[in-house]
């Protein structure tokens, strides 16, 4: 048998090694889509994978965050869509010198639309690049952010906020949407009779189902009978199950600072799986500090603090290739939190030279 998920909707996939650029994947199961956090080395994402990318989250424009968003743009532009493009203060002006970089003469009318959203505390300010225009930058407007969700859809929702890493990097939470889930201990306590009212009453509750009233089955005696319910989300609130939703916390890079601490806890707390960089061993902490990058014992401060159910690390400093299992054994775990482990790298080493066609010896004369 398989093991029950943590994930209902969502499927996290980790789609590079421990020392390569990091790069999360959220396939969102009921959609068939998938939202994409961070666009470093992707090149080994198959179109496929990339063209069912609704949304795009970038934490900050270091390279092995964003040199991927060339292949991005390459897999995508000529598909008939809008993706949408997440990123820090900046990331308009970016994304219209990756555009202006390119010549667009043999566009088509349904090429893709890009929306860049650009991330700040206060406001998020949106610009359009449509690709049938040949991709320039059309401003779509702002507007005030009344909380920290920047992304929903029908199955989660994206909340961001701004860290310091020398430049301004956004840190993400992805939450799941809650589920309609009863707890059976609940409806029989409450004298309530499991049937078919139960699928009825999730449909009412996401706005579709019959009209009339609700008839729940109760028990009266050794009888069932069935009573129309009068208020059915009290009805629900008094039979559903305490289970929070499952959510993810994902940190790209980020300075220990007490700012960013105090960011992080409030945003990620209790999430259930923790994404977190985590360049440095303890013995190069310095490194960590003048970088704004964290260190093993930055990770097991807050592994302690936001006591997630898992935490993976990941982006390791390439200078520790070999000696990579150190950092398991330095990150210390508060009781209950898991640690994943990555291998080094996921994908085959480039080619040598020597291992590709020589074309002299396939031109030599017999
Ligand atoms: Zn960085």
């Amino acid at each position: 048998m398989s093991p029950r998920l943590l994930f209902r909707h969502i499927e996290p996939v980790f789609c590079a090694g421990l020392l390569d650029d990091p790069l999360l994947l959220l396939h969102v199961k009921p959609l068939g889509r998938c939202c994409l956090f961070d666009c470093g080395q992707l090149h080994h994402l198959a179109k496929r994978v990339l063209k069912r990318v609704d949304a795009l989250f970038i934490t900050h424009a270091h390279m092995d965050h964003f040199m991927g968003i060339d292949t991005f743009i390459r897999h995508n532009h000529v598909s008939p869509r809008t993706a949408e493009i997440f990123g820090p203060p900046g990331i308009i002006r970016k994304m219209a010198g990756k555009f202006a970089g390119y010549d667009w003469n043999l566009t088509e009318p349904s090429w893709c639309t890009f929306r860049v959203h650009e991330v700040a505390d206060d406001r998020i300010t949106t610009a359009r690049f449509s690709g049938p225009a040949g991709f320039p930058c059309r401003p779509e407007g702002e507007h005030h952010r009344a909380d920290r969700v920047i992304y929903r859809n029908d199955c989660l929702q994206v909340e961001a906020e701004l860290c310091d890493h020398r430049i301004p990097a956004l840190i993400f939470r992805i939450t799941e949407r809650a589920t309609f889930l009863v707890d059976e201990e609940k409806i029989a306590r409450a004298g309530l009779v499991p049937g078919e009212w139960l699928r009825e009453l999730q449909k009412r509750l996401h706005g579709r189902g019959n009209d009339g009233p609700l008839l729940v089955l109760c028990r009266r005696g050794e009888d069932v009978v069935a009573i129309p319910a009068t208020d059915i989300t009290a009805l629900y609130e008094s039979i559903r199950r305490d289970a929070p939703p499952a959510s993810i916390g994902y940190i790209g890079d980020i300075g220990f600072t007490a700012e960013n601490q105090l960011k992080v806890t409030t945003l990620l707390e209790g999430v259930t799986l923790l994404v977190s960089e985590c360049s440095f061993l303890a013995w190069e902490l310095e490194k960590a500090r003048v970088s704004h990058h964290l260190a093993t014992p930055d990770l097991s401060a807050l592994a302690a603090k936001l006591r997630p159910r898992f935490v993976l690390p990941t982006h390791l400093s390439r200078t520790y290739r070999g000696r990579s299992n150190l950092l398991y054994g330095e990150l210390a775990m508060p009781p209950g939190v898991s640690l994943l482990r990555l291998p080094e790298h996921l994908t085959p080493r480039p080619l040598l030279a020597g291992e590709l066609p020589r074309l002299d010896r396939m031109m030599s004369e017999r």
